[in-house]
């Protein structure tokens, strides 16, 4: 068997389709979805992933607004703008771009976002709203994976899922907006003890762990389904996920690659996320 590629970049352009259609019809009732981003410090990764997200969303029609600060800035600065954001109604959605510097408490900052405008999901509310499945912005990454599956018709009710990775951003939402759909859902991390006695009873694997080559054929089932959320920096240059992709692929029924997997899919639910904010706040 060799697997299905789910193409990222066709999925995350059907979603972006779907999203500029509704920006176009909030349009005619005079709203433009307003994204707000802030930025503290000068990581230069995070100045990438901003780019990123503020070019999907002038692609589609949004507003996006890039907040910067120096690394030095008291939090309580910070947050003074995000109440002032959060009051502000051409603002729909606010995220912070993780990770802050050192001396912020990153929940307290998170937790300054108004739940109504919390486009990453990662408000306690939010997380608590998951968990009893009535979310309003489920968290981009796996939000993205999700999709990716109904994209492909990938059926979840009733399937054994195990998810390799337990952060609070991918593994943990992952495994739970997975469980809602009536999965079968094992989550495994860095102490998980034979990891592959587990990822061996997967009818769908998603791995989020940061790690190269975790996951090799031996540990997939034959007609896995594998989603490599994993972005690794090799010392040559090279991007790679957490699979071993050309070994997994002669196993697997359908794979992700990376890059071109799930990383086009996380900034575009971003971008759905705040579409859907702005229809919310301006009702018919
Ligand atoms: P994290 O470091 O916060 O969490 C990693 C998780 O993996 C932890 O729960 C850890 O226990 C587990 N883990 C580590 N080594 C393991 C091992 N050997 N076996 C089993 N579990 C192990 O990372 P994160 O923020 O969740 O990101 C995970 C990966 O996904 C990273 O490579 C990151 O770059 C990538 N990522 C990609 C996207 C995207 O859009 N594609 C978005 C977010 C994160």
């Amino acid at each position: 068997m060799v697997a299905k590629i789910i193409d990222g970049h066709a999925v995350a352009r059907q979603v972006r389709e779907e999203c500029r259609a509704q920006v176009q019809a909030l349009a005619t009732r005079g709203v433009v979805p307003g994204l707000a981003v802030i930025m503290v410090g000068d990581n230069a990764a995070s100045k990438v992933y901003v780019a990123n997200k503020t070019k999907a969303c002038a692609e589609v029609g949004l507003k996006s607004t890039v907040y910067s600060f120096d690394a030095e800035t008291p939090g309580s600065v910070v947050e003074a703008e995000i109440l002032r954001l959060n009051a502000d109604p051409t603002v729909h959605g606010i995220l912070v771009q993780l990770p802050l510097p050192a001396h912020f408490d990153a929940r307290r900052v998170l937790g300054a976002i108004s739940s109504d405008k919390d486009v990453d999901g990662f408000h306690l509310y939010n997380v608590g709203a998951l968990v009893q499945g009535e979310t309003v912005f489920p968290p981009c990454t796996p939000y993205g994976v999700q999709k990716m599956l109904e994209h492909e018709g990938i059926p979840v009710e009733g399937q054994n899922v195990v998810v390799v990775g337990a952060s609070n951003i991918v593994g943990k939402p992952m495994a739970l907006m997975l469980m809602q759909k009536d999965a079968t859902v094992c989550i495994c991390h860095a102490k998980t003890r034979d990891l592959a006695q587990f990822t061996i009873l997967a009818d769908i694997l998603v791995v989020a762990a940061g790690r190269p080559n975790l996951i090799v054929p031996q540990m997939v089932r034959t007609g896995a389904v594998v989603i490599d959320v994993g972005i690794n920096r090799l010392p040559d240059g090279r991007l790679v996920g957490d699979v071993d992709f050309e070994g997994v692929r002669q196993k697997a029924s359908y794979i992700t690659p990376v890059p071109g997997g799930v990383g086009p899919m996380t900034v575009t639910m971003l971008v759905y996320n705040t579409v859907q904010a702005a229809q919310r706040h301006s009702p018919l």
